[in-house]
């Protein structure tokens, strides 16, 4: 699985760090990135899941 944040999207609402700060990094003004190379280890899959579900501007993607 793979894990990507959309820049142009992402509004620093900062949740996606909140919930799973081991796949998101965030800078001075909470906007988000991927950690690394955006893999997602089988036992975050859920999590990563979840943090896009919650993105409210829907900058997250996740693909299998
Ligand atoms: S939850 Fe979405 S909008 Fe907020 S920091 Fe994370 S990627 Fe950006």
């Amino acid at each position: 699985m793979q894990i990507r944040v959309d820049p142009d999207k992402c509004q620093g609402h900062n949740r996606c760090y909140m919930l799973a700060p081991e796949l998101f990094d965030v800078d001075d003004y909470g906007y988000a990135s991927h950690i690394g190379d955006g893999d997602v280890p089988g036992e975050l899959e859920d999590k990563a899941r979840l943090t896009r579900d919650n993105c409210p501007e829907h900058a997250i993607t996740v693909v299998d």
